[in-house]
């Protein structure tokens, strides 16, 4: 058995990527391991700029349940250090609330209405490669069986068994100094205080949801995501003797969330008979693969990259690794990737992989207990009133600071290789914006000026870019090639000169030759 394209790991990433590659008319195979998904707890939510990349798919109204597009946060924490961000033009942190099972879920569901194959409960044991054919093991339900592809994706995790088959390294750093714990659990009042989520703790305070308190002793914080029902966490700079595996009831999440406020929280098990998902875990790593392809492999996701999940970075980093990848690996499949396409996987994405290690252990040093760190927040604090301050860690949060490399596709306009703006325009259909014209997932060139001869240069790619020209109150260019993941491939005018023949060498190095006619 062959296949074009086959993903080991049904979670988030790889299931984002299926649907991007089944969206480009490519149908691959996800081998997932777990017949069924699992219970355990994982994000509560979604944190920067993947936030708005899900609505250029039409997916932010389905998971968020709201309509319209998506608003920045006005408010966020960058190592518990308020980050206020009301008085920033154009934040890109936005936040959606949703449970990871409900994300993979939906994520599922549409995988499979747009043509994927999802098998449930087959393990992939092995990996094989050979120089136009990739053959992995896998161990099904009904027993074992070779599976052939073009091109295989590991979205198996941070403990990747393809990362390991390719032997592709994982350096980085095991911090086994903290242990935290978590749990979700009912509290009720009055520690509960009704109709504002917060939680009044006599001889503690007052504690907001979805805030670190860090004290001397600990790092404390907690979500409520249905009324009543709370998701605590809570870390302690020491490890514990029980280690991992053993049971940890729920008198020792009490316990520890005392320590570190220094008053107690009433809780007890989920009244609703939900599990109380009581988990005690030590210490946290961070490491990032060598590299993020191996021949006919590629890496996305925690199998590329673990991190702590200070300020919720996981997914805003594997998902938009999932939609870099998936349009490159759909043209490579479809038979128009220029020669060097895939490679940009790896020199675009490894490095905003590095930048979200460097903020999450930044951010752990800032939680750290110790005088010396309570004096770097306190200097911190003072710098973070200045907005040029507060718009560089905005930016590295939400991974807003990406600027992807446009190579000899031409003289860089301010906008090439950044995010496209989601941008009200007028076209002759009617009012739309940029986020509506890249649902469909192909490249779009945005023409913003009558300039006919625009246009026209792109006649010949009309198999796979799409020509939208349209008015906007203030174009910040005359014309922009979108990429399918929402970065700007080429973009010229608007104060500087617009040339049809620029754009006809830019076309050729993202999208390919042109479609031979007759
Ligand atoms: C408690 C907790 C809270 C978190 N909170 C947040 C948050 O709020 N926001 C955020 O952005 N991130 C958060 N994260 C991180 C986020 O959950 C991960 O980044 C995310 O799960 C990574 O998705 P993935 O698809 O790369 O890998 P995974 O979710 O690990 O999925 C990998 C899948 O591969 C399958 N698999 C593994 N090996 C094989 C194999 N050999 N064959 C077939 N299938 C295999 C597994 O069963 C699994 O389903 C949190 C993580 C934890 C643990």
């Amino acid at each position: 058995m062959t296949t074009d394209v086959v993903i080991a790991g049904g979670g988030p990433n790889g299931l984002l990527l299926a649907c991007e590659l089944a969206l480009a008319g490519v149908r691959p195979v996800v081998l997932e391991r777990l017949p069924e998904r699992a219970t355990t707890p994982k994000a509560n939510g979604l944190v920067g700029r993947v936030v708005q990349a899900l609505d250029y798919r039409g997916l932010y109204e389905l998971f968020s349940g709201r309509t319209g597009p998506p608003v920045p946060v006005p408010g966020f924490q960058f190592g518990a250090l308020p980050l206020d961000l009301s008085g920033l033009d154009g934040n890109a942190l936005y936040a959606l609330p949703i449970p990871q099972r409900r994300m993979e879920e939906l994520l599922e569901q549409r995988a499979r209405e747009l043509g994927a194959e999802i098998r449930r409960g087959h393990e992939l044991t092995a990996v094989r490669q050979a120089a136009d054919l990739v053959t992995v093991d896998v161990q099904g339900p009904h027993g074992r069986y070779e599976l052939g592809a073009r091109f295989l994706v590991g979205a198996d995790g941070g403990h990747s068994i393809v990362r390991k088959q390719c032997g592709i390294d994982f350096p980085g750093v095991t911090d086994r100094s903290f242990t935290g714990r978590s749990g979700q659990v009912t509290i009720h009042p009055p520690v509960a205080v009704p109709g504002t989520g917060e939680l009044d703790v006599p001889g503690a305070g007052r504690f907001r949801p979805a805030t670190f308190t860090r004290t001397e002793n600990g790092l404390f914080s907690y979500g409520m995501f249905q009324p009543g029902l709370y998701r605590v966490a809570v870390y302690e700079w020491a490890p514990s003797p029980l280690g991992d595996s053993a049971a940890m009831p729920l008198e020792e999440l009490r316990s520890a969330v005392r320590r570190v406020i220094g008053g107690d929280v009433p809780m007890s098990e989920p009244a609703d008979g939900q599990p109380p998902a009581l988990r005690r875990s030590t210490g946290a790593n961070s490491r990032q693969a060598g590299r993020y392809r191996h021949r006919r492999v590629f890496l996305v996701g925690d199998a590329a990259h673990v991190h702590s999940g200070v300020g919720g970075p996981g997914l805003n980093l594997g998902l938009q690794d999932a939609l870099n990848l998936g349009w490159k690996l759909a043209a490579a499949v479809n038979g128009w990737a220029p020669p060097s396409l895939l490679d940009t996987y790896q020199s675009e994405r490894h490095p905003v992989g590095q930048r979200v290690i460097m903020h999450t252990r930044a951010q752990m040093a800032l939680l750290s207990p110790g005088p010396n760190i309570t004096a770097l927040r306190q200097l911190l604090t003072e710098l973070l009133c200045e907005q040029s301050a507060i718009r560089h860690i905005a930016d590295l949060m939400a991974g807003a600071d990406i600027r992807y490399d446009t190579g000899p596709a031409g003289p860089a306009h301010a906008m090439a290789g950044r995010w496209m703006p989601d941008i009200a325009l007028r076209t002759g259909k009617g009012p739309t914006r940029t986020a509506e014209l890249l649902r469909p997932g192909r490249p779009v060139l945005l023409v913003l000026t009558d300039r006919a001869g625009l246009a026209d240069a792109a006649k010949e790619w009309s198999d796979r870019v799409d020509v939208v020209t349209a008015a906007t109150a203030r174009p910040p260019a005359d014309a922009a090639l979108i990429r399918p993941d929402g970065y700007v491939a080429w973009a010229a005018g608007a104060g500087e000169p617009v040339s049809a023949a620029e754009l006809r060498r830019a076309l050729p190095a993202w999208f390919g030759d042109p479609a031979t006619t007759g």
